[in-house]
């Protein structure tokens, strides 16, 4: 059996294929860093092209393999638990390897261990339920179906929730027969490597889980590119979605892919705004805003709009900023890059006419002085054109639109390139159903937001958010391909 790593101290300098904890071909490495502190937390191998190809040969021979292929669903299921088990036994080491990784409160990564395995249990109890149909053609012909693995599944990962999306993906993947190989984002590759030891323990075969480190351009473009992938399965930005979708094509592989978002909550006048303004504020300031379904649109009715206001920029000002093991309020930005790419697109929104109600800058953090933070920052007056209104930014950064009538809150929400998720705040119910059906988006929530993040919840974009759905059931059909079988039984 492997052995649990208890010290984070302990993590090796390998990435994890065929069972083997491995250099890279070329041996070089690059170094993960803490966001707060920019302390090395540990250096990890720099995989190529090389590497992506030993990775993939694993996962292929893995999944033809007789022991493989002959593995009863019931066992698979068994074994997706276990690893359920082991992530809940090993909550205290994960959740704390994740947020030094990232940045974010301990808190939120304790709540990001506990969905991972939430994943694994749910898709543990599918691995045995993937039907088929039956199909009337002929009396003299008995036509079914049968839902079957695609073969090698790829994860491309981004770094804001690397735990939760490795284990959304790869429960799912696994359940249904696959096998897989993960990229993590360079910024956190360390939970995904941490869950291979439990994969291990849980008593999977060599091959079916197997993690190469590396940067985007170099492992994961590899891997998107790579002709024995059979499907990818991309997280992250739309820009380089629409990269991966490019190598896909040539290869005529599927795709799943999951992108950004520039969601709203559209509040009415006759809400509970008491509870949409704790949701209004979690939902753009969870994760230092760094999260695809951030709330960071706020549609107001105009009789509600100066009082709310009021209230949202009291409420953000208040918040606390920190390591986020200390558990603050909000963590570091987890980049320079990224840091910049906040202020010069509130800079931007600026030039366009922006009032910055609160925040709307970096600030020193005196016990991460090397960190990048950046204020809780509420804005208005802005068009619905504006960059604030329409890019992504990725920070704690929250843009406040006034409307008069449902037909503007409708015309405001869709009017991006993106929609995944919608948030609407209304105590009529028939209204709340309209603005549901008319808003372009994969995920409406209605007096509520997020509902609690439960994995059971298929969950995926309109438009430029993406398509396909990962969590819940509708997952299932990123990772099976179907096949059609006629029988001749009579004339
Ligand atoms: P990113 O697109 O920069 O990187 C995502 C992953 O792609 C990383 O592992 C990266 O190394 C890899 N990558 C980079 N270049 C590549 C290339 N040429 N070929 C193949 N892989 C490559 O995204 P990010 O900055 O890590 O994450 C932020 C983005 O992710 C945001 O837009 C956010 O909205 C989105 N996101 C979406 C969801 C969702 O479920 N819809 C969840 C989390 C994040």
């Amino acid at each position: 059996m492997a052995q649990s790593l208890i010290d984070i101290g302990t993590i090796p300098s390998l990435m994890y294929i065929n069972g083997q904890w491995t250099e890279s071909v070329s041996q070089k490495t690059f170094a993960t860093v803490e966001p707060a502190t920019r302390e090395m937390l540990a250096s990890v191998p720099r995989g190529g092209q090389e590497d992506v190809d030993r990775a993939v040969q694993a996962a292929r021979e893995t999944f033809e393999s007789a022991q493989w292929q002959e593995m009863r669903a019931d066992e698979r299921a068994r074994k997706l638990w276990q690893v359920a088990q082991l992530i809940r036994k090993e909550k205290a080491t994960l959740a704390k390897l994740e947020s030094l990784d990232t940045g974010k409160p301990l808190s939120q990564a304790q709540a990001d261990v506990e969905a991972a395995a939430r994943y694994f249990e749910y898709y543990a109890g599918m691995a045995d339920k993937i039907f088929g149909e039956t199909i009337p053609v002929s009396p003299g012909i008995l036509d079914y179906t049968v839902r079957e693995p695609i073969g090698v599944s790829a994860h491309i990962v981004p770094w804001n929730y690397p735990l939760q999306i490795t284990g959304r993906g790869v429960a799912a993947a696994i359940a249904t027969g696959n096998t897989v190989v993960i990229k993590p984002a360079e910024d956190t590759p360390l939970t995904a490597l941490y869950l291979a030891y439990l994969v291990e323990q849980a008593g999977f075969p060599p091959g079916v889980y197997n993690v190469v480190t590396g940067y985007g351009h170099e492992a994961g473009d590899a891997l998107a590119n790579h002709p024995d992938v059979d499907h990818i399965t991309f997280t992250g930005s739309v820009q380089t979605g629409s990269k991966v979708m490019a190598a896909a094509s040539r290869n005529i592989k599927p795709v799943t892919m999951e992108l950004g978002g520039k969601s709203p909550n559209i509040l009415f006048d006759d809400c509970d705004q008491e509870e949409a303004l704790n949701w209004v504020v979690r939902s753009i300031v969870q994760n230092a805003g760094q999260t695809c379904s951030a709330g960071s649109r706020l549609i107001l009715h105009r009789n509600i709009y100066d009082q709310f206001v009021e209230q949202v920029v009291r409420r953000m000002a208040t918040l606390t900023l920190g390591i986020g093991i200390n558990n603050p309020d909000l963590g570091p930005i987890i980049n320079d890059k990224q840091g910049s790419r906040i202020e010069q697109l509130v800079e931007q929104g600026k030039q366009e006419g922006a009032r910055i109600l609160t925040g709307g800058e970096r600030v020193l953090v005196e016990e991460a002085p090397h960190g990048f933070f950046f204020k809780p920052t509420v804005v208005e007056g802005l068009g619905p054109d504006s960059c604030l209104a329409q890019e992504e930014i990725f920070g704690p950064v929250l843009t406040v639109f006034l409307f008069e009538d449902e037909e503007e809150a409708v015309q405001l929400a869709n009017g991006t390139p993106y929609g995944l998720v919608t948030g609407i705040w209304t105590k009529q119910i028939a209204r709340a159903h309209r603005m549901a059906k008319k808003i372009r988006a994969g995920q409406i929530f209605i007096n509520n937001y997020g509902a609690g993040g439960g994995v059971e919840m298929p969950f995926g974009g309109y438009k430029k958010s993406g398509f396909g759905r990962e969590k819940g059931l509708e997952a299932l059909r990123n990772y099976t391909q179907l096949k059609n079988v006629a029988v001749k039984i009579g004339d």
